[in-house]
């Protein structure tokens, strides 16, 4: 009989504490979960899935502009935003209960309050002490924003999802991940919208072909990209709120999206009482198995601040449970991880960029293509789709594979897989293409463009 109350104790019921708790109890390990806020995360409430939906209803109003070169007439279309916010509740509040049932189907004990650490086997949660072999934490992130004056004005990705109205404008401060998909959510859905981004070009770190293909088709579209500006401090008036700007100019907005990162979610849950070590940043720090510097207690997902993606969180906590419970040395490969950034258009991308193969390989080749699709020849639209390959010479293999255009996170998902297993651009040739898509380009370039 152990002398703990449970074989793992998991903080934090987000994508990677959840699958981890759940797999190991699935292998028969006695596991408790705590849960302060909502069930499923960032991911869930706050993040992938609700903004999915979002960025769902704004491409209506594409649809219909596109609709009359298609034959048909669409009177004015009215969108009401309290609609879709109760509709989107509605659905969250429904995985929230998904959630709760596959936990407690799966054995899993749910408390849903705040946990902290007592020590290296104690968490402390609601006035009692329980014990555990080990401890897992899955805190996940959470909404960093600048010390400016008027910070108060602002509203993060935490509150975007519950506006009780859509703004006349808006602007979104960042250009990552978050800032560039609620530009063209609110954009799609007729806000005005600004995006000031304090660098060159948004995306750093995604190649740069895609990035300033990405700048022109969301400038068509009728975003404002504001780059090299910085926001010092945030006024409001009675109408409306007025930024003052690094140079020295004011620019107003009905509401300012604040987009600037995350941080990992460690504050006040007692590392310091089970000394667990962190960087500067507040990330917990882990070995190859999850494990902190102390034994008897892990870390995994975006609290450990590496790859912050659900599905990296959910590998993680596969692979934990099942070394610690089902002594499986499965690992998760880092390599290749497919991204997309559901921007409209949207990106696509796994492997290297170009930059980046530059800097790893003796001899790159890079195939591009850049079209019109075929459904924007009736449709009125000015809208391209980008595609870039990169070839290792030496071996022939793809070493990487972007996109700009409708469903780029669904084609390169499969392409993906290809790349996993090797594909050499000759592979790429031999494929037949299945006409018309954007996707049979990729399996249609035949001259380098360097
Ligand atoms: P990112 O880290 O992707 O981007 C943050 C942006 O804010 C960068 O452009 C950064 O600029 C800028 N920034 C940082 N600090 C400041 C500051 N003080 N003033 C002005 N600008 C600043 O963060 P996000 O918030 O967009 O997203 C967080 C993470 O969530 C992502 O990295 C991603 O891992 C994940 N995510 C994934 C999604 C998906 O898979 N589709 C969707 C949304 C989020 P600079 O580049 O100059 O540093």
């Amino acid at each position: 009989m152990s002398r703990y109350d449970v074989d793992m104790f998991v903080i934090g019921a987000g994508s990677g504490g959840v699958r981890a708790a759940r797999t190991a109890a699935g292998l028969g390990a006695r596991i408790a979960i705590a849960e302060q806020r909502y069930l499923g995360g960032t991911c869930v409430n706050v993040g992938c899935v609700p903004k999915k939906l979002l960025v769902y209803a704004s491409h209506f109003s594409e649809a219909f502009r596109a609709a009359a070169g298609f034959g048909w007439q669409v009177s004015p279309a009215t969108f009401n935003w309290q609609t879709l916010i109760a509709n989107k509740n509605a659905e969250i509040k429904r995985l929230n209960a998904v959630y709760r049932k596959l936990l407690t189907d799966s054995g899993v004990t749910l408390y849903e309050q705040r946990a902290t650490l007592a020590d290296a086997h104690t968490v402390a949660i609601a006035g009692q002490h329980i014990t555990a072999e080990r401890i897992l934490i899955a805190t996940g992130g959470w909404p960093t924003v600048p010390a400016i004056a008027g910070r108060e004005h602002i509203i993060t990705s935490n509150e975007v999802f519950f506006l009780d109205a859509l703004p006349d404008q808006i602007t979104i401060v960042g250009g990552g991940y978050i800032a560039v998909e609620f530009a063209g959510i609110f954009n799609g859905l007729g806000v005005d919208t600004t995006l000031i981004y304090r660098g060159d070009l948004f995306l750093r770190g995604f190649d740069t072909e895609v990035r300033q293909f990405l700048q022109q088709e969301m400038t068509k579209q009728g975003v404002t990209l504001r780059f090299n500006t910085t926001i010092t401090a945030i006024e409001k008036d009675q109408h409306q709120l007025i930024a003052r700007l690094a140079d020295g100019s004011q620019h107003k907005s009905d509401l300012f999206l604040y987009a600037t990162g995350r941080h990992p979610n460690t504050a006040d849950i007692g590392l310091q009482a089970a000394g667990v070590a962190a960087d500067e940043q507040g990330a917990i720090i882990v070995n190859a198995d999850y494990q902190t510097n102390i034994p008897s207690i892990y870390a995994l997902g975006d609290v450990t601040s590496r790859i912050n993606l659900t599905p990296v969180a959910i590998a993680e906590g596969t692979a934990l449970a099942n070394k610690l419970f089902n002594q499986e040395s499965s690992t998760v490969d880092y390599r290749d991880i497919p991204t997309c950034v559901f921007s409209q258009p949207a990106i696509g991308t796994v492997g290297l960029t170009e930059q980046q193969a530059l800097a790893e390989y003796d001899e790159i080749a890079v195939f591009h293509s850049r079209f019109r699709p075929l459904k924007h020849t009736l449709s009125g639209s000015q809208e391209q789709a980008f595609l870039k390959l990169i070839i290792d010479k030496a071996t022939d293999n793809v070493i990487g594979a972007h996109m700009v255009g409708d469903d780029a996170g669904e084609i390169i998902q499969g392409l993906a897989i290809a790349i996993k297993a090797g594909a050499s651009k000759a592979t790429f040739d031999a494929t037949i293409g299945i006409h018309p898509t954007a996707a049979e380009e990729f399996v249609s370039m035949r001259t380098p463009a360097s």
